[in-house]
């Protein structure tokens, strides 16, 4: 744990600036803190990967209980100052960009970490395409980004994300935090979130074409939905999406942000036999 002193001494003496441009906002509310590790139950079979250590905020304590703890961070400024602090056998500091981590290299791994904002989604997603490597997942992201990824139909927020992610694992808000729990404090609040990938997915024809009909009825969320999926250029005729629709049970005026994941997914397989 570090506090708001400690965070800027050590700012000082190593004469580091936090960069905006790489998302650095360090923890330093010790509540929220220990609610993190008590949250992620970690025991000492657990090999840890920590996205984006900082200043080593959560570090120590994932130490202390896993078994292995890999962090993964792009700053060299930082990562130096880690390398020279840590010194112990069940840490690995890696000096690297975690969208480029080679899953491949680890057992079944914990991800952790409080995370660079500007990339969040783009981790959650490589973080869900490497699921079968991955136990759960404990991130602090954006509130607004956290209520997306939970959303579900009727939802103004609900959209591709929510689907993509449900579809894969099931999220949950643990607990919301306050922008002055880091320094420099970012302009909006945030939110400690789990993701559990699932055992075992729905019944599914073509991964894809799902994503593709999904991501299309969003991106023009205020048409109806036979609208959405005539113009996407995915589907031979207007008949072909009406039988579709009609065979999923889904009116054709309805729009898609009404449209649950199953519902999605009942249309995409009944598509692929539609289409032959
Ligand atoms: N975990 C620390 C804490 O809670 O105080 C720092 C959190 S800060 C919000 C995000 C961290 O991610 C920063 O240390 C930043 O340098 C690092 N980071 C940014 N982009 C990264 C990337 N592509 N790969 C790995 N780390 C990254």
């Amino acid at each position: 744990m570090l506090t708001l002193r400690e965070v800027k001494h050590i700012l000082r003496e190593y004469d580091l600036r936090p960069s905006k441009r790489l998302g650095q906002n360090f923890l330093i509310d010790a509540n929220i803190q220990k609610k993190m590790i008590k949250a992620l139950d970690l025991t000492p079979e657990d090999n840890v990967l920590e996205i984006g250590p900082g200043l080593g905020a959560l570090t120590d304590d994932l130490c202390a209980t896993a078994k292995k703890v890999t962090a993964v961070e792009k700053d060299y400024r930082l990562w130096e100052f880690l390398s020279k602090k840590n010194e112990r056998h069940d840490l690995e500091l890696i000096r690297g960009d975690i969208l480029k981590y080679d899953f491949n290299r680890d057992e079944k791994l914990k991800a952790v970490g409080n995370l660079p904002y500007y990339i969040s989604s783009l981790i959650l997603i490589m973080l869900l395409k490497n699921r079968h490597r991955i136990g759960s997942i404990y991130i602090t992201v954006q509130r607004e980004f956290a209520e997306r990824i939970v959303a579900g139909p009727g939802s103004k927020v609900y959209g591709s994300i929510s689907c993509f992610t449900q579809f894969y694992a099931e999220p949950k808000i643990l607990f919301p935090i306050k922008k002055n729990a880091f320094y420099p404090a970012p302009k909006v609040d945030s939110c400690f979130l789990s993701v559990t990938p699932r055992d075992k997915g729905l019944y599914l024809t073509d991964e894809e074409k799902l994503f593709k009909i999904i991501r299309n009825c969003f991106e023009k969320r205020r048409k109806t939905i036979l609208s959405s999926l005539r113009s996407s250029g995915l589907f031979g005729s207007k008949e072909e999406v009406i039988v579709a629709l009609d065979k999923s049970g889904i009116l054709p005026e309805r729009r898609p942000e009404t449209v649950s994941l199953k519902e999605f997914v009942d249309l995409n397989n009944i598509l692929d036999i539609v289409q032959g």
